[in-house]
């Protein structure tokens, strides 16, 4: 005997979560709004933990939670627990919430709505409370009348409703010429699966057993179906088993309403196990594939399916004569673009399975899958003369010494792998792969092997051609004069290291400041970006130089915008030399103060009336911007004195009246004497030799 036990067993997500709701420590009474789901079995649990269904929110005590279950409750005795001030807990299944969203949507928009059901269903009276009971239930496959003469009819299904009853009557609805009417496949996903696994199995096996309450609506419609193809046994028990009659060489399906909880699965299996040795117990959609051979339904295994039928979560499709699958919205497109009016009925779908039965108990494929493999194979056709592509690397091949084969990177493009070789991965070899899984590359094809399905390829090939670009690109542009820009990346003490577009410059020390300074680092900052002129650029040997002064003011200049010829300031006399003082004008620039423009008076030695950190009050006679020379006369400052004045020449104190002033002394006017000899020469004939010390 074989047994085959159905891809769902056990509780759906709705049921699974309104128990775990309920069973919940609220710290109070907890009552159910009717039983929580429709099995005996699991009310009487729910019971002996404390937790009563009642008929009516005004049966439960003040102070107790109501939860109400699965199939909802109608609107009116939401309220009414609201006002009592019960504690609500909405174990609302989501799948019966989305059918009384659109209710309310449709309805508030002027929809005659009908309800595609069991018009005492608990879920359909909460779905016809939405539109205050003005739905018109539809309950059998002919249109109600009502609907006939309707504007505008919103149709939706109980989540439990027969599937195919239900894409019967939608299909009566699009052809019966109502004047608008929206139809929303709302029958929970579960139920969809349960029902197709039902039909497939009850095809192949001999004798069915289906595991549920009489009381389940989902549950008896499972039954329904079985015993289209077979015999069909409604169990709650291992005890009701004894009453049929099983063949060794039966083939026995078993499937599981929503509400089947786990304790009553277990049991069946184990009475088969116990009472038929024989008995091999395997799940159905795992022992039979597409063909209808023995085999596992492989991930990854590419297949052809057909559409039963598409609506905003995916598609829904027979993948062969025994099992039916789901590509999810997500799965279907390539670009995101789903439109589920794309896919009509029994459209062929080329598919990749993702794997046997997931978490939810569902067969998933993809559609997407498959058109990436199909529009890399296109993309292979277009790289075959070295254009670039990219690819995202999904794994690394470590070197093998022994084999002496080499490491690198691997990668699919459609049917084709592709290979990139560590030593083409960048300018330099690599050799720690595993950063780069998981990274898209750009590579340009070395050689394709149609027949192999491989590619070698290489992302250096394109690093290489960048660089080369770009150092033409560096080389054209940075030519003396130019201005550039870049980043200081280090000092040293010739000169600061500046990158211009990944290049390496100099700046020498002596192109940093016209100034004296203690460390470049008072100019430039590393890190930080500045611009520069190119002083020299040599491409044979790779080495560019830069300015940074040469873009900064001359003190020079500065020096002679502040103080221009005939403009009288006070500065601090620097050095003395025989023939005259340098007076600072600025930081960094002096002018000279010739002997002969010294004083008023006749000075022998400047020393004698100067020493070094003096402030004199000096006026600019010239300014000689060729050789940086600006001319300074403190005479010029003083009154011109009168011939009797002018002192002696010799012997005499010659401090210049300013000083004399900052001294506290009086001019002697008796040695004031003042005679025009050598030392007063025209000062510009004798400076010309000298230097404006800088
Ligand atoms: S059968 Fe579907 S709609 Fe009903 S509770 Fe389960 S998941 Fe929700």
């Amino acid at each position: 005997m074989k047994i085959y036990r159905s891809a769902h067993l056990g509780f759906c997500y709705g049921v699974r979560r309104s128990v775990a709701l309920a069973e919940k420590d609220y710290g109070a009474p907890v009552y159910t709004y009717g039983e929580l789901i429709h099995n005996s079995r699991i009310v009487s649990a729910l019971e002996c933990k404390g937790v009563y269904a009642v008929g009516s929110p005004d049966e439960v005590p003040e102070g107790s939670v109501l939860v109400i279950r699965s199939h909802g409750a109608p609107v009116e005795k939401i309220a009414e627990a609201e006002k009592r001030g019960l504690r609500i807990v909405d174990a609302t299944c989501p799948f019966v919430g989305r059918t009384r969203k659109i209710v309310a949507e449709k309805f508030a928009a002027g929809y005659t709505i009908a309800v595609f059901g069991k018009r005492d269903h608990p879920e359909v009276a909460g779905i016809n409370s939405i539109c205050g009971y003005n739905a018109v239930i539809v309950d059998g496959e002919t249109i109600p009348e009502a609907l006939l003469t309707a504007e505008k009819v919103c149709l939706v299904a109980q989540t439990t409703a027969s599937a195919k009853k239900f894409a019967n009557i939608a299909e009566k609805f699009t052809k019966e010429g109502l004047k608008t009417v929206e139809i929303f496949d709302t029958i929970c996903y579960t139920t969809q699966e349960r029902q197709r696994e039902a039909d497939l199995m009850s095809r192949f096996c001999d004798k069915m057993l289906v595991i549920g309450d009489a009381k389940s609506s989902n549950t008896l419609k499972l039954k329904e179906i079985c015993e289209r193809n077979c015999a069909a046994y409604l169990i709650c028990s291992a005890e009701e088993l004894k009453e049929i009659k099983f063949n060794a060489d039966d083939k026995i399906g078993i499937v599981a309403g929503a509400s089947a909880p786990e304790e009553s699965i277990t049991e069946v299996l184990q009475y088969m196990d116990n009472n038929y040795t024989e008995a091999t117990n395997e799940e159905f959609l795992q022992a039979v594939d597409a063909d209808g051979t023995s085999g596992k339904l492989s991930s990854g295994k590419k297949m052809t399916v057909k559409v039963i039928s598409a609506d905003d979560k995916g598609i829904i499709v027979n993948f062969g004569a025994k099992a039916d699958g789901f590509i999810s919205a997500e799965e279907a497109t390539l670009d995101g673009t789903y439109n589920p009016a794309d896919y009509p009925k029994d459209t062929e779908l080329e598919v990749k399975c993702l794997g046997n039965k997931t978490e939810d108990g569902v067969y998933r494929f993809s559609k997407k899958a498959i058109d990436e493999i199909k529009e890399g194979d296109k993309v292979v056709d277009t790289i075959r003369n070295g254009e670039e592509f990219e690819l995202k690397v999904d794994r690394a091949v470590e070197r093998d010494a022994a084999k002496k084969k080499g490491g690198g990177l691997l990668g699919k493009l459609g049917t084709y792998t592709v290979f990139i070789p560590a030593s083409q991965i960048k300018e330099r070899y690599v050799s720690d792969l595993k950063p780069y899984v998981g990274k898209t590359l750009r590579l340009v094809s070395l050689e394709i092997n149609d027949e192999s399905k491989r590619i070698v390829a290489s992302q250096k090939v394109i690093l290489v051609r960048e660089r080369k670009e770009k150092e033409e690109i560096f080389w054209a542009n940075v030519v003396p004069g130019v201005i550039v820009s870049g980043k200081v990346k280090s000092i040293s003490k010739f000169g600061a290291f500046v990158s211009v577009d990944g290049y390496d410059c100099l700046v020498h020390i002596g192109d940093v400041s016209w100034v004296k300074f203690k460390s470049i680092e008072d100019i430039l900052k590393v890190g930080k970006k500045y611009d520069f002129v190119v002083l020299k650029a040599d491409r044979e040997k790779g080495k560019v130089s830069l300015g940074y002064k040469q873009l900064q003011k001359h003190p020079f200049d500065v020096a002679i915008e502040n103080h221009p010829v005939g403009s009288v300031f006070t500065g601090k006399v620097t050095s003395i030399m025989p023939f005259g003082a340098f007076v600072e004008v600025e930081p960094g620039v002096e002018g000279l103060v010739h002997v002969s423009e010294a004083s008023n008076t006749y000075v022998k030695n400047i020393s004698d009336i100067y020493k070094v950190g003096d402030e004199v009050e000096v006026k600019v006679l010239a300014v000689d911007s060729e050789n940086k020379r600006i001319t300074l006369s403190a005479k010029a400052c003083m009154p011109e004195l009168a011939p009797e004045e002018k002192p002696a020449r010799a012997g005499r104190d010659s401090k210049p009246r300013a000083q004399k002033r900052r001294d506290g002394e009086q001019r002697d006017s008796a040695d004031a004497e003042w005679s025009e000899d050598a030392g007063n020469n025209p000062f510009a004939d004798l400076l010309k030799d000298l230097e404006v010390k800088k």
